[in-house]
């Protein structure tokens, strides 16, 4: 935690969810969310609408988990930040790992994705964070901070955008890294946001990804500078999901 910064707590519900399961899952954070935290979820693209309309006047924001970082044109198949703010979104996932290396996405089509969210109204939560490889060959902390310095646009800080740090290697594994590896990165990106933002660094949301479920949330959540979690697995079981934001 951050002392004065309100965590968020932003379920990555990735390629899971038809409108009855989608649907009963938005309703069932929205009924068992509580002050303590911000909630987004993040329904794929095909639900964004209909999630956004079930949580109108609920606690819980809806948002996007990519988009592209054209306003608009010849790109089939992708969708613009301004078409997910239509669609009631108020958040965008940006430079997910499934996403850069699925998709090639580099630091630069980060960057322009983000740029076009905010320029949409749209919060993005920029996602950074090393491969195994680098972790154990010490390079994390250098891989991270390229990530930050290529990702983030300048509007990024006034924006109040959010970073996630997600090592690979602990997305969908089980796998976390120490409590004590994770405050190190947090309080490095701290610093990075600090001196790229002066005037909102302190204050932006630096989420933990990878592995979050009910069990290690607490201790994540207590470390320094860890404001909130990005949450994928535990994200699609409505109890577990609020457990995470109840440690908060
Ligand atoms: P996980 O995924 O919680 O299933 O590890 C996190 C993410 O990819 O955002």
């Amino acid at each position: 935690m951050t002392p004065g910064i309100r965590p968020l707590i932003a379920g990555n519900w990735k390629m899971h969810g038809l409108a009855a399961d989608g649907l009963a899952l938005a309703r069932a954070v929205a009924a068992g969310a509580t002050a303590g935290a911000d909630l987004v979820v993040c329904p794929p693209a095909t639900l964004v609408a209909a999630v956004a309309a079930a949580l109108a006047g609920t606690p819980v924001a809806t948002g996007g988990q990519d988009c592209h970082a054209a306003a608009k044109g010849a790109h089939t198949g992708d969708i613009a930040a301004a078409m997910l703010a239509d669609a009631g979104a108020r958040f965008v996932i940006l430079g997910h790992s499934e996403r850069r290396a699925a998709y090639r996405e580099t630091d630069p089509t980060v960057r322009a994705k983000a740029e076009a969210a905010i320029a949409a109204g749209l919060t993005p939560i920029v996602c950074v964070g090393e491969p195994e490889d680098d972790r154990l060959l010490g390079r994390a902390e250098e891989v991270v901070a390229d990530q930050i310095g290529g990702s983030l646009p300048p509007g990024f800080g006034a924006a109040g955008g959010v970073v996630a740090y997600e090592p690979v290697w602990a997305i969908g594994t089980g796998r976390t890294p120490t409590e004590a590896d994770i405050a190190a990165m947090h309080a490095m990106i701290r610093a990075r946001l600090v001196a790229a933002f002066p005037a909102e660094g302190a204050g932006l949301r630096i989420l933990y990804g990878g592995s979050v479920k009910p069990s290690n949330a607490a201790g994540i959540m207590a470390l320094a500078n860890v404001d909130g979690a990005l949450v994928g697995g535990a994200s699609l079981v409505a109890e577990d999901f609020l457990a995470i934001a109840a440690a908060a």
